[in-house]
């Protein structure tokens, strides 16, 4: 029933160049993502103005070159919109996730009844870097039942990834 889970190390940043955000349009579920040959390594190069694409379902599509600036919170680091995956939880709280993979770590951790730690070298992973009400066991029920009402919120289907429809 509870699995082991181990720490892929991965951090926040690995994240962020698909960023499942809330429409300004429409209020769908749009995408904020690296265009191909802009991904950034490293915080430094994040904070780099690189070409970012907003596309919507909708049509609205948008391409500016951004820097990333707010990191760790239920914004989108880059055009700050809000996220699409955002939930109260546990009281106040609020859970949020950049995109499915992201959701599904979360999940993957706060699901399994061993966790096991990676070492990464300078910064700390996603995971160590969690809340304490995330990592806490009488949690576990309410993040996982919200966890899976967000994924069930993302759309069928490919998100739109050129402009235009
Ligand atoms: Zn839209």
């Amino acid at each position: 029933m509870e699995g082991r889970f181990t720490d892929p190390g991965a951090t926040v940043h690995e994240f962020a160049d698909e960023v499942l955000v809330r429409c300004p349009v429409c209020g769908g579920c749009a995408l904020v993502l690296a265009q191909v040959g802009e991904r950034a390594d490293d915080w430094a190069d994040r904070r780099k103005h690189t070409r970012r694409l907003l596309r919507c379902g909708c049509g609205y599509a948008k391409d500016e070159l951004r820097g990333c600036r707010v990191f760790g919170g239920p914004v989108d680091p880059y055009f700050r919109l809000p996220l699409w995956l955002v939930a109260d939880c546990c009281g106040g709280r609020r859970l949020w996730a950049y995109n499915l993979a992201h959701l599904d770590l979360l999940e993957g951790y706060v699901g399994a009844g061993l966790r096991e730690r990676t070492a990464i070298p300078r910064s700390m992973s996603l995971v160590e870097r969690l809340p304490a009400w995330v990592k806490s066991a009488k949690h576990r029920a309410e993040i996982l039942r919200t966890v899976r009402r967000l994924r069930a919120s993302v759309p069928a289907g490919p998100l739109p990834r050129a402009a235009g429809r």
